[in-house]
């Protein structure tokens, strides 16, 4: 591991003043359950390290409209258990329910699981070369063994996928992600927050440097659907997705009145899915409209020598829940 500064910060303000000191770079350190990992592997190598484990960002808030404001320091397995995510936002709390080992969501924030990076294994071996952790070196992904990597969104110098379980989620729920910098405060919808590799894939986020996460907003306008979200993965526990789907639904007068839906582990960010939702508002219910919908969906997909299965299995996993929210039969995932 590197030699690097330790600050510990006792506001926000000391936070972003640390993080924005000459000498950096500097990473703001929260659960730090992904960031010590890469720091480890040399995969991140910060010159400083901003404690914000002390900042007063740890409450769950009611706000107009039914909706609510997550500060950016709750651990993932109190946001869980909230109640009132529980009753308003079951989605939220069954996806970071299928997220990690019990023993990292108590550790894990709301903040940094946004920030997690891509468990692609080229990345974290440095032997290899990835654009990712070095611009400009290539992608042995894209000749290698590439299983769980994209088939959506990809470039020709990145293949990764995004990890986190409660993006999808909170992609699904029109979350807001709200940062403050030393120039004042802005909130970024959460379709804006993560990015397409392109040709910078090293560049995660549109994040700009030093900003710090201070909260995510839930609108109410996502609370009380009917919502489920499904994770395909190797094994039963502690396995990322191969892929996901959270799902938000209503149905009224026997037709889809609102719809969000999201995947998982297709693409370098969680994949709000606009093209099936745009074919199932209004429609009738069926697992045959479910299926164009997903065939809408996946048009665009590519695949790569060896996960060619997830776009067959991305289908029928989107057949199977909102077959499963809506009542209808619609088989086995
Ligand atoms: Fe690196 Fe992306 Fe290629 Fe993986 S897919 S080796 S993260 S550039």
């Amino acid at each position: 591991m590197n030699p690097f500064e330790y600050v510990r910060a006792s506001d926000r303000h000391s936070a972003i003043d640390a993080a924005n000191s000459p000498g950096a770079p500097a990473r703001f350190l929260a659960g730090g359950t992904n960031l010590i990992d890469l720091m480890r592997e040399g995969v991140e190598q910060p010159r400083r390290l901003v404690d914000i484990t002390r900042l007063s960002l740890t409450a769950v808030e009611e706000r107009a409209g039914g909706g609510i404001r997550i500060g950016a320091m709750v651990r993932n397995s109190h946001l869980a258990s909230h109640p009132i995510v529980r009753e308003r936002f079951p989605l939220l709390s069954y996806a970071i329910l299928n997220g990690a080992s019990a023993q990292l969501r108590n550790m894990a924030t709301t903040g940094g699981n946004l920030l997690q990076r891509t468990r692609c294994y080229y990345f974290y071996d440095t032997a290899t070369r990835c654009n990712k952790r070095e611009p400009g070196s290539g992608c042995d992904a894209l000749g290698g063994f590439n299983r769980i990597h994209a088939i959506l969104g990809a470039s020709s110098q990145c293949i990764a996928t995004h990890p986190s379980d409660m993006c999808v989620a909170l992609a699904a729920l029109d979350a807001t992600v709200n940062v403050e910098s030393a120039t004042g405060v802005r909130a970024v919808p959460f379709a804006d927050f993560h990015r397409l590799p392109g040709e910078t894939p090293e560049v995660d986020t549109n994040l700009q440097r030093g900003e710090l996460i201070t909260s995510i907003d839930l609108p109410g306008s996502s609370a009380g659907l009917r919502s489920a979200y499904r994770k395909v993965r190797d094994r039963a526990s502690y396995a990322f997705a191969l892929v996901s789907v959270a799902a938000a639904m209503r149905i009224a007068d026997g037709r889809i009145d609102d719809l969000r839906l999201a995947l998982g582990g297709v693409a370098h960010k969680p994949w709000r899915a606009v093209a099936a939702e745009r074919t199932l508002l209004g429609a009738v219910p069926t697992p045959e409209a479910f299926a164009r919908a997903a065939d809408a969906e996946l048009a665009p997909a590519v695949p790569q020598a060896h996960n060619r299965f997830k776009i067959a299995l991305t289908k029928r996993t989107i057949v199977a829940v909102l077959s499963e929210l809506s009542g209808v039969d619609g088989g086995a995932t």
